[in-house]
């Protein structure tokens, strides 16, 4: 695959992958050369040096002890050591053979004595571990030198000798092993990261190509699941952001289809009529009258409608911030209610308020205003022969209800899901298909939902409806 593609995109997943893992791989070869060819001979030279002084020091301890001398030879022997007791002169106590009883032999003559017992001696400090390099041996020995204890006749000092072994015959052989080591590594690392970093950036890669499609327009793209659990996140993400993604440009159609379609009936209208007061009516006052009067009535319900529309974009927008306050819901619903007497033709409605409790919420005192003006305008639009509309705001247990009852025409069963959909209209109740823009149960409900609120209507067709919701008093 790389084979075709000349550049290489140094930014790619991939080539960072395999970039790290190799730079990964090459510091684990230099820290193992380091530590096994440069460091070896520190290492193995401290090491010795904490043997010898654990040895030397312990062995001190026990001095007095009677296992002392088993102790010595045992040590002696394990590990390889040279421990010998001398006194102040230097002459060997321990171990003894048979024939050094006799001329108990110097181990190290006086001056040397000194020099490796410097401190000790004097009693400066109990021990000293030294590095020295004895005529008779090839190579440097480690000395422990520390001060016993002492009798009547004399002072008794311990001297542990240990040879350091050249390590450079094992330092010889580690370094061709890993030379070969480092080769094997280094190639399987290339390799092995090269085939990882790919087998990660593939789906990355697969699914950028299908969001491009996505992109240029092509709706129909799944994003395929694949092995890695962030990848999978990643792409059911975009699985549900083309669904959203869908649903908005569909939404979006079937907005502009209806938008079009309530604009141009109304204008379809003004305009027959202006031209039938043109041609017909102008000189007769009445039918004039009655024309123009049909103009403005649907000027009005443009107006209505371009209002809706403006409240909808602000709410799906989610522009404006919810301005939450403590307000007095039954206030409210009475200026509504005032609001209303003096818009329609007085006389013709009979408004009710049932008031009970504390009837403070807390809201957004705009947005439910429009909330309520909506469902009394429903109200309205769809009255019985009573011609009344009935608000009741009562609180039980802390818990306000609102409610707003007409005992209109009703709405089907059938249809209590979909009224609350945007341009959802109930057909069995309009004589006048033009009437209403399908917004206002829409508009209701985001106004609700945005507060949290529990909602809902009960209605029976031709007994007329009740919407209502519920929220805490304050
Ligand atoms: P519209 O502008 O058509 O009233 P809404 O979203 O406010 O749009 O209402 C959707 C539909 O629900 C209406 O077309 C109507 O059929 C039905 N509806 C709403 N309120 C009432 C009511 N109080 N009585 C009977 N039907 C209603």
């Amino acid at each position: 695959m790389l084979g075709n593609r000349i550049k290489i995109d140094k930014n790619s997943i991939m080539f960072t992958f395999w970039k790290y893992f190799v730079v990964f791989a090459v510091s684990i070869l230099v820290l193992l050369w380091l530590l096994q060819i440069v460091f070896l001979n520190r290492f193995y030279e401290s090491m010795k040096i904490r043997e010898v002084t654990k040895i030397g020091d312990y062995l001190r301890e026990e001095f007095r002890s009677e296992t002392f001398e088993t102790k010595v030879l045992n040590y002696s022997q394990r590990k390889a050591m040279t421990i010998e007791v001398i006194d102040e002169r230097g002459r060997l106590i321990f171990p003894l053979t048979w024939i050094d009883v006799l001329i108990k032999p110097k181990v190290i003559d006086q001056d040397t004595f000194d020099e490796f017992f410097e401190g000790v001696k004097d009693g400066k400090r109990p021990s000293r571990v030294f590095t020295t390099k004895f005529i008779n041996l090839e190579n440097p020995s480690i000395v422990y030198a520390g001060y016993l204890g002492k009798d009547a006749t004399s002072k008794y000092y311990i001297m542990i000798k240990t040879a350091l072994d050249p390590v450079d015959s094992t330092t010889d052989i580690l370094k061709r092993m890993l030379i070969i080591v480092s080769v094997i590594s280094l190639l399987l690392s290339i390799v092995l990261s090269y085939y990882f970093s790919m087998r990660l950036s593939k789906p990355l890669v697969q699914m950028s190509k299908t969001a491009r499609q996505l992109g240029s327009g092509d709706y129909e793209v799944h994003f395929d699941n694949v092995d890695y659990t962030e990848i999978n996140d990643l792409s059911n993400t975009l699985n549900y952001a083309t669904e959203e993604l869908t649903k908005t440009i569909e939404l979006r159609k079937d907005l502009i289809a209806n938008v079009s379609h309530d604009l141009k009936t109304p204008l379809t209208v003004i305009r027959s009529y202006g031209e039938m007061i043109r041609d017909i009516s102008g000189e007769d006052r009445e039918q004039r009258n009655a024309h123009i009067n049909t103009i403005i009535d649907e000027a009005d319900k443009l107006t209505h409608f371009v209002n809706d529309l403006l409240d909808l974009s602000k709410i799906e927008s989610k522009l404006e911030d919810v301005k939450l306050e403590r307000i007095d819901l039954s206030e409210v619903a009475q200026q509504l209610i005032d609001r209303f007497e003096k818009m329609v033709n007085p006389g013709i409605y009979k408004f009710t308020l049932k008031k009970e409790g504390n009837t403070h919420i807390v809201a957004d005192r705009k947005r439910l205003e429009q909330a309520i003006y909506n469902l009394i305008n429903n109200a309205i639009n769809y009255i019985g022969e009573d011609k009344e509309i009935i608000l009741s705001v009562i609180e039980r247990d802390g818990i306000v209800e609102f409610s707003c009852i007409d005992k209109g025409m009703g709405i089907p069963e059938s249809e209590l899901n979909n009224i609350w959909d945007r341009f959802y209209r109930v057909r069995a109740n309009h004589i006048r298909p033009e009437a209403g823009t399908g917004l206002g149960l829409y508009i209701v409900k985001n106004i609700f939902e945005m507060h949290k609120f529990e909602y809902g209507v009960e209605s029976e067709f031709g007994k007329g409806s009740k919407f209502y919701f519920r929220t805490k008093a304050v």
